[in-house]
């Protein structure tokens, strides 16, 4: 992790600053820390889940008006509503996410506004709420019978939410489940394919974001001890979203930085702005707007990487977020239990595919039994990628249909497909490059694990993560990758990159291995070597699907082969019959020749 020395200049400043520095000043921190925590939580959900929610300040008007309703209305201790705000916060959330997360592209960030909106107005309109007038009259929080009545004493209570959550949250980032979220942006196919709930990724990262928020509308309430809709609108959903951006979306302290940033700046250009122009007015927000625009433009990644560039290095820095820790010994993984060779594990009758009048994949039949390598060859456009998209639940067959283990297959979800036992690589490789190359084949371990978003948040799945962290070590030593465990996998070269997929689908433990191109880019040596793997894989009793290009790879290799032209399986046999088969050789090997 990055150095201890801001950490602790920041403890210092939390539990000094409250006590000695000027009210203007606290009043700041404060703002920064009730800011920061809905800041973290768009981290999450834009840096992280790839989400962008203008939305946010809504659930912090769900959190405080909750609060003020209870406590002023009913009576009840705010240690109560808190719990209560949150919870209704989540069904909130639940039902806005079950309605909208499905959006693709520009919709989901369009429909947040709306929401936004709509929960902004609804406040406003709704009598027992106060109206636009609001609730007055919030209780004073109260810890141990000491009232929390004031900024100065309030600042604590705010900042060990903020410090409870960015603990929370790194510890969840650092984690099975973390590795699950990170998937959301930019590897959900490959997710899916290693047994992730994408969905269900989605729906946590969404779920927490809004419950951030909501703590930070409860704090907000007892701390000013009114509430009116004004600061739940949809500029603020903006600004929210200003901060975590500049702050560096994506890290949990880079929001807590953007909130602050903004929250002095905005202060400072409201004190001076109308000086400066002559008159009042909102000018703040077009100031601040064109500024974050420019740093934009200067550090699309947000200040935060910017300012943990200038720390000095630490050793070996392990990828961001991520772990490098050398799991010790560390209890090893359940195994699946191996079948017999020859058992039949895939079998696929009539497969067609179509992409509108495009037939990629044609009434294919194919089985792989275990213990097996079947070779599927053709040339570029066949329809072998396709093939294996059916497979693994990429793509739906249009006709025929996918069994595996004697169950079909067809309706399945990829990562139900994955739970069964079959793993894939990706013919353009598919990996997350902004971590390490051991957090990813970790990835291909996830479900091998169990802990879940709770336990991996308090850090305690530690004996877990440690095994699927040593499992991920041992199949990149099998595969020769065993040096590369730390570097981040975007730097690896196109070759590697693909050997580490094989060892990501390995540490699922699958018994159906898919392999679309995998010597592809590697040097002689490197293939001979992957040659010798697939076999003594092949031993043990695994089924693989193996797309090749390269003759000479195959022909040593499969036991049996398939060739495809234009969608259409024109051949199969043996790897001798295959080399004589006078349709291969016009349609195939012919051209390659
Ligand atoms: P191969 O892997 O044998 O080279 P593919 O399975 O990738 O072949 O492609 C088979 C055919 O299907 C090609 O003509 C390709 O353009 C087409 N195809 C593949 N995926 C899609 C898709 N998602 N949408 C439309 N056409 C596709
Ligand atoms: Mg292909």
């Amino acid at each position: 992790m990055t150095s201890r020395i801001p950490l602790a200049a920041l403890l210092v400043l939390l539990l000094l600053g409250p006590l000695v520095l000027p009210e203007s000043i606290v009043t700041i921190m404060n703002y920064t820390g009730l800011f920061g925590l809905v800041a973290i939580g768009l981290a999450l959900l834009t840096g992280i889940g790839g989400m962008t929610s203008f939305g946010q300040a809504a659930f912090v008007g769900v959190g405080a008006y909750t609060t003020a309703y209870l406590t002023t209305q009913m009576g009840m201790s705010p240690w109560v509503t808190l719990w209560i705000g949150l919870a209704a916060t989540a069904g909130v959330a639940l039902i806005l996410g079950a309605l909208t997360l499905r959006l693709a592209g520009h919709y989901l960030p369009l429909s947040t506004i709306a929401w936004g909106l709509s929960l902004y107005f609804l406040a406003g309109n709704l009598g027992f709420l106060g109206g636009h007038t609001g609730i007055s009259g919030i209780p004073v929080i109260s810890i141990f019978g000491l009232p929390l009545d004031n900024g100065r004493r309030f600042s604590y209570l705010i900042w060990a939410v903020v410090l409870l959550s960015a603990w929370l949250t790194l510890n969840l980032l650092s984690s099975r489940q973390g590795r699950a979220l990170r998937c959301l942006k930019g590897g959900r196919v490959m997710g899916e394919a290693m047994g992730i709930n994408i969905a269900r990724s989605k729906l946590i990262v969404f779920l927490i974001s809004a419950m951030l928020a909501a703590a930070s509308g409860w704090l907000y309430a007892h701390l000013q001890r009114f509430v009116n809709p004004t600061p739940f609108g949809l500029n603020y959903g903006i600004e929210y979203l200003f901060m975590a951006v500049v702050g560096g979306a994506g890290h949990v302290w880079g929001a807590v930085l953007g909130a602050g940033l903004i929250t002095v700046l905005k202060e400072w250009l409201v004190d001076y702005l109308p000086a400066l122009v002559g008159q009042s007015g909102n000018y703040e927000v077009i100031v601040l707007s064109v500024l974050t625009i420019v740093l934009l433009q200067r550090a699309p990644e947000g200040l935060w990487p910017r300012l943990v560039a200038l720390l000095p290095a630490q050793g070996n820095e392990p990828a961001p977020g991520g772990i490098a820790k050398q799991p010790a010994q560390a209890r090893p993984l359940h195994k699946r239990s191996r079948l017999a060779s020859g058992a039949p594990l895939l079998q696929v009758q009539g497969a067609t595919k179509r992409f509108g009048g495009l037939v990629a994949v044609d009434g294919v039949s194919l089985e792989v039994a275990a213990g097996e390598i079947l070779g599927l060859l053709g040339p570029n456009g066949a329809g072998k990628s396709t093939m294996f998209n059916l497979i693994s639940g990429v793509a739906r067959a249009s006709a025929g249909e996918v069994q595996f283990l004697g169950r079909s297959v067809g309706s399945l979800e990829p990562h139900e497909i994955a739970r069964l036992g079959v793993s894939r690589t990706f013919q353009h490789v598919r990996l997350l490059p902004q971590l390490s190359v051991l957090e990813n084949v970790a990835i291909g371990a996830h479900l091998r694990g169990h802990a879940g978003v709770i336990k991996s948040a308090l850090h305690l799945e530690r004996a877990e993560e440690s095994s699927l962290l040593a499992e991920a070590a041992y199949q990149l030593d099998r595969v020769g990758l065993g040096d590369h465990k730390n570097v981040l996998a975007g730097s690896l070269a196109l070759g590697d990159q693909r050997i580490l997929e094989i060892a990501r689908a390995l540490a699922a433990d699958p018994c159906l291995l898919l392999l679309d191109e995998p010597a592809a880019g590697l040097r002689l040596q490197e293939k001979q070597g992957l040659a010798e793997l697939l076999r003594k894989l092949r031993s043990e009793g695994l089924g693989i699907l193996l797309v090749e290009h390269d003759m000479d790879f195959v022909m040593g290799l499969v036991d049996r082969i398939v060739v495809m032209e234009f969608g259409q399986k024109i051949a199969q046999g043996l790897p001798q019959q295959i080399q004589q088969d006078p349709a291969v050789l016009e349609a195939y090997l012919g051209s390659a020749e």
